[in-house]
């Protein structure tokens, strides 16, 4: 199909998020060159990945390198990759659309923080920009690609207001050509056609891009005698004869994770983890594993300090990659982490691989197998081995992305468990671990308590703790959805049960079976008026200062789980669960003396209502009848007082 120039709107969110980052006031300017160089290198990666399979894709270029070209005289900047380049539906695909789920998250979290209009580098940094933040120093960008394997390329532009222009161009060899037409140099700022700026910021920001990042320096060329010595003038100055243009490579390549330890120091740990992670904060901590024998590799891999925003989302990025003797062979391989991991950044290098290995089959490679494995109990070892401070802020960031493993990693269950942490009703906010739980359990105590809920004020204050507080007995206060899963998956920690304080029979005290009986006629009567609400009426084992509360059995779902279900959009009949009333407390005292007056009251249907109601109330749910409620106990406040 013959294509003709065409000019085409940006959508919505790409204006916006344009809007953004070109009324940025932002002091980091200079980051949009890191994003550039890092989509070339992507891109030579992709290019390099696919040849793996398929070399004729080369066609004898394969000296991989971005270059960079400054130009005073145009104002302009070049950056130019000879990596995987774009078709034209391509082009429209990357450029004009903002597909990734991330840059989303991005502007939401710019809405959410105190003043719109700074683009702090740690929010860049989290995210990734990508190519859009060129548009801070250029007010023209041209894209000029062709895919490796085609014949045509595309010329993509824009001035960044709202709609850009297409069409097929021609274009020597494969890659992209990224042309920035400049905004005016203002005072006292970086002027991005000097060569030294370049290569400062190139330094500074993708010293580890592992393909060579170049740029034409001009030299001046001097007299030399025989020897190659310079001739000098009178005046002792060498004698100039006309200049020379150099291709100077600007990045050391370094791959550190090969270095020995000692060789690395910590401001190249972080700068290399900034390289991979996309992550402007500092790593907490690193691993840099050198493995020999049977399992050969090594590997440097990070624990972030903070939680990355997508990691929740399944378009996740920037995970670990794979390498083999330093050649690139695939980002985010998720055959060497497990997901309950997925916050670990960094690389692997596995001499060894088999190469022919295609990514389905990674899997079941017995090599990544074992790497896995090894991965894994290295990181939780070093996890364990924390200082407790610096544990906290990582159970803190990402303790909820861990615990997945008790629920998956069978293997590692016991491990995982004991790197599981809780706030507890003597905690003070502070996180404790099972084994403090158990060395602090009370002398004739045998279950570990346990509470679920989906914050930490309400189920603190929760009815079902009342007796256990009065004991003096801790209980692990669980605000984390997965901490369901793990309760199932964990029945027990140092041969200790867990018993949910919501469900079944505490056990605690002896119900005393005399007061029992009396009430027994009362509560058949209550339940009468409640059949449809609930299962059973029985005196609490759980209160002290409440009156009423509703518990599940032993086996019952935990009201938690249930609205965790219904908020994942299951369909579930609402459970019926049991009324427990406190049968020490004066008001059941009180009822029950007006039901022996006339056990056909017509207030024991309202003091039933009631009962109900409180026990709902008192978990932080929603009633049924609010009006009914509160006319009821404007009723008995009438009466009282
Ligand atoms: P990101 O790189 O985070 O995906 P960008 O907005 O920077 O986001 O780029 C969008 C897409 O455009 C990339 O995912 C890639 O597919 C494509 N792209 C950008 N730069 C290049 C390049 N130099 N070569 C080939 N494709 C590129």
């Amino acid at each position: 199909m013959e294509r003709t120039k065409q000019t085409h709107e940006f959508k919505t969110e790409v204006k916006q998020f344009m809007h953004l980052i070109i009324n940025s006031l932002y002091s980091n300017k200079e980051i949009f060159l890191r994003e550039l160089i890092s989509n070339a290198s992507d891109a030579i990666d992709r290019l390099s990945f696919q040849a793996q399979t398929d070399s004729k894709i080369l066609r004898n270029d394969t000296d991989f390198k971005i270059k960079i070209t400054p130009d005073k005289e145009n104002k302009t900047l070049t950056i130019s990759d000879n990596g995987m380049g774009m078709t034209y539906d391509e082009v429209v695909d990357n450029i004009g659309t903002i597909a990734r789920s991330g840059t989303a998250e991005f502007m939401k979290a710019i809405e959410k923080s105190n003043d719109k209009n700074t683009l702090t580098p740690e929010l860049i940094g989290q995210f990734g920009v990508g190519f859009y933040s060129a548009f801070i120093v250029a007010d023209k960008i041209s894209i000029i690609t062709r895919a490796a394997g085609e014949e045509t390329a595309t010329q993509w532009e824009s001035t960044g207001d709202g709609s850009y222009t297409i069409e097929p161009v021609t274009k020597d060899g494969r890659g992209t050509d990224i042309i920035l037409s400049l905004k005016p140099v203002e005072k006292d700022e970086q002027d991005f056609t000097e060569n030294w700026t370049i290569r400062s910021i190139v330094k500074k920001h993708s010293d580890f891009v592992s393909y060579a990042i170049v740029m034409d320096v001009e030299h001046d060329e001097f007299e030399t005698d025989a020897e190659g010595k310079q001739v000098l003038d009178k005046d002792s100055k060498p004698i100039k004869t006309g200049t020379v243009v150099k291709e100077e490579t600007l990045n050391s390549m370094k791959a550190i994770w090969s270095r020995d330890k000692k060789d690395v120091t910590e401001e190249e740990y972080k700068d290399f983890y900034t390289h991979i992670s996309h992550d402007w904060n500092p790593p907490l901590t690193q691993l840099h594993l050198k493995l020999e024998g049977l399992t050969e590799y090594s590997a440097l891999i990070y624990i972030p300090s903070q939680a990355p925003m997508d990691l929740f989302t399944p378009e996740r990025k920037h995970g670990v990659q794979l390498y083999c003797r330093r050649v690139f062979i695939m980002d985010d391989c998720k055959e060497l982490i497990p997901e309950y991991l997925r916050f670990i950044k960094g690389v692997v290098d596995a001499p060894d691989l088999n190469l022919n290995i295609s990514r389905e089959i990674l899997q079941q490679d017995a090599l990544v197998r074992n790497i896995h494995k090894n991965l894994v109990k290295k990181i939780l070892d070093a996890l364990d081995q924390m200082d407790t401070e610096e544990y906290d802020k990582f159970y803190t960031e990402l303790g909820a992305v861990i615990k997945e493993g008790i629920h998956s990693d069978w293997g590692n269950r016991d491990k995982i468990a004991k790197l599981a942490r809780y706030k507890t009703t003597k905690s003070d906010g502070k996180w404790v671990s099972l084994q403090d739980y158990v060395n602090n359990m009370k002398p004739d105590q045998e279950d570990i308590y346990y509470l679920t809920g989906d914050n930490l004020a309400a189920i603190l204050n929760s009815p079902h703790l009342e007796t256990l507080k009065d004991k003096d007995i801790e209980v692990l206060l669980m605000t984390d959805p997965v901490d369901e899963f793990v309760i199932q998956s964990l029945p027990e920690f140092e041969k200790k049960k867990f018993k949910s304080a919501e469900k079944g029979d505490l056990g605690l005290d002896k119900v005393d079976d005399e007061k029992k009986e009396t009430f027994s006629s009362l509560f058949e009567k209550i339940k009468s008026e409640l059949d449809d609400k609930i299962k059973e009426v029985k005196p609490s084992s759980h209160l002290k200062d409440s009156v009423s509360c509703l518990s599940g059995d032993a086996y019952d779902m935990s009201s938690y789980m249930e609205k965790l279900l219904k908020a994942s959009g299951q369909s579930m009949p609402d459970s019926k669960r049991i009324l427990e009333l406190n049968i020490s407390h004066p008001v059941m005292g009180k009822i029950q003396s007006i039901y022996e007056k006339n056990n056909d009251d017509a207030s024991l249907k309202d003091y039933s209502n009631l009962l109900y109601d409180l026990a709902i109330v008192g978990e932080g749910g929603k009633i049924e009848n609010p009006a009914r409620f509160s006319k009821l106990i404007g009723e008995v406040m009438a009466k009282a007082l």
